[in-house]
């Protein structure tokens, strides 16, 4: 089923509709917005010299960083008591990433999920069991929200706690799953260990995923644990665009289908700002249009993709992204949840027993990213105490829970046993490649 109309418009029709919508977000950021109302006076620019989507290049780029300077609500346009819902992410400090909702802005979110749940091949027909974690991140209430729009029966079930998430793929009959794709691949292999062919033994047959890319080596091994019938698709968006919703794979899987009424993509070199040919490989800007409570203008996701204009056989002929082939920057996706690692860094400078250097490696066991940090001791001697090592290792442990949200495996080792760098340090070490 295609939910909206404006899926399926011809091209000079989409672009009028974008066309539109775009001078007047410009015009409204431009009056509501102080900090980008400075960026674009500071270019030169003025709303009235947008008259194509062509000019969109005109117009400056919006960062995350935008974020971090106007933290929390400095880049909204609208006052507090015009919003009706507040969102949170991770960062790069501290401090999350903030966004509000109108209460059109909600609508208008939740439709754009209506849309990529069908994709995703959702009906009213479906039992929906959630498995993303509930809270400020954005992806259990979207897709919670979007589910119920396209009338399926939708069970809040948040993340963890796998023994009741196979209770109630059983006895509810659950026929679509929303989860990262680690975590499906997880259950999946719990389900196998217990006995439980899910093609067989259960009616689930959509699995919608995100919050983390699925490569395609992970999709064949989708299929092996959940079985042939299982359809799953991923989708994509960040918070600071509204949450998902932005785009998603429809059954052909053949990328994923921007709602390119709501939201302009563009493709940029990222060393140089400058605009890449159409299928030209680049990270993703986007320009989201017609949002009341944070209107974002050429926002550098820092995704790299590149975008396909063909009509796809599905019937859309909105623009498609290619699976996201990596990030821009350094930003680690953890079991879902975005990690810098300037954050860790943060955690460890503050504790005076362990030295400034630290290794971060990333690995996938039983399907399940786990991330260990390995931090030097100050003093050697600490190593032959039990009880004060095993305070500091929980102490650490801790603060590193509250400040990323996940919990982390640790090492503490002797001074000056790690590798130091001349350069650039490289920290990070990411075992993950093969996609499984
Ligand atoms: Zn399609």
């Amino acid at each position: 089923m295609i939910w909206a109309k404006e899926e399926t418009l011809p091209r000079a029709e989409i672009e009028k509709i974008q066309l539109e919508k775009l001078k007047q977000t410009v015009s409204y950021i431009y009056e509501k917005v102080a900090p980008y109302r400075r960026k674009m006076e500071e270019e030169g620019v003025k709303s009235e010299d947008i008259q194509s989507l062509a000019d969109l290049k005109k117009l400056p780029f919006t960062y995350k960083a935008d974020f971090r300077d106007n933290y929390p609500d400095g880049l909204f346009a609208v006052e507090k008591r015009d919003l009706v819902r507040y969102h949170a992410s991770s960062g790069t400090t501290g401090k999350p990433t903030v966004v509000g909702y109108t209460r059109n802005d909600l609508e208008m979110w939740l439709n754009n999920v209506a849309r990529i749940a069908c994709m995703g091949g959702a009906t009213s027909e479906d039992v929906a069991q959630i498995a993303f974690g509930y809270g400020t991140f954005t992806g259990a209430l979207g897709l919670h929200g979007g589910l119920e729009k396209v009338g399926a029966s939708v069970i809040p079930m948040s993340s963890g706690n796998t023994n009741k998430q196979i209770m109630f793929l059983q006895d509810m009959g659950v026929t679509l799953l929303v989860a990262t794709p680690s975590y499906a691949l997880h259950l999946g292999e719990e389900l196998r260990a217990r006995g439980i062919d899910p093609s067989k033994d259960l009616k689930i047959h959509i699995g919608l995923f995100g919050g983390e890319g699925m490569t395609e080596p992970m999709r064949d091994e989708m299929h092996k644990v959940w079985g042939e019938q299982f359809v799953c698709t991923q989708n994509y968006g960040m918070s600071e665009l509204c949450g998902p919703g932005v785009a998603g794979e429809c059954t052909e899987l053949c990328g994923m289908h921007i709602n390119e009424d709501w939201f302009i993509p563009e493709i940029i070199n990222p060393e140089t700002g400058e605009v890449l040919p159409p299928g030209e490989q680049g990270e993703l800007v986007i320009t989201c249009l017609g949002k009341e409570a944070l209107p974002l203008v050429r926002y550098r996701t820092g995704d790299l993709t590149r975008l396909m204009y063909e009509p796809c056989k599905c019937g859309r002929t909105t623009a498609r992204m290619e699976n996201l082939s990596g990030r821009a920057d350094d930003m680690l996706v953890i079991r879902g949840v975005n990690v810098f690692p300037t954050q860790i860094e943060e955690v460890l400078f503050k504790i005076d027993e362990i030295g400034p250097h630290y290794e971060i490696l990333v690995e996938r066991k039983n399907r399940l990213d786990v991330m260990t940090i390995t931090v030097e001791l100050i003093d050697d001697r600490l190593l032959d105490g039990y009880t004060k090592l095993n305070e500091l290792e929980k102490k650490i442990k801790s603060a590193l829970k509250s400040q990323l949200g996940l919990a982390t495996q640790l090492r503490l080792v002797a001074p000056n046993s790690l590798q130091r760098f001349e350069g650039k340090a490289k920290r990070v070490t990411d075992l993950r490649k093969d996609g499984l």
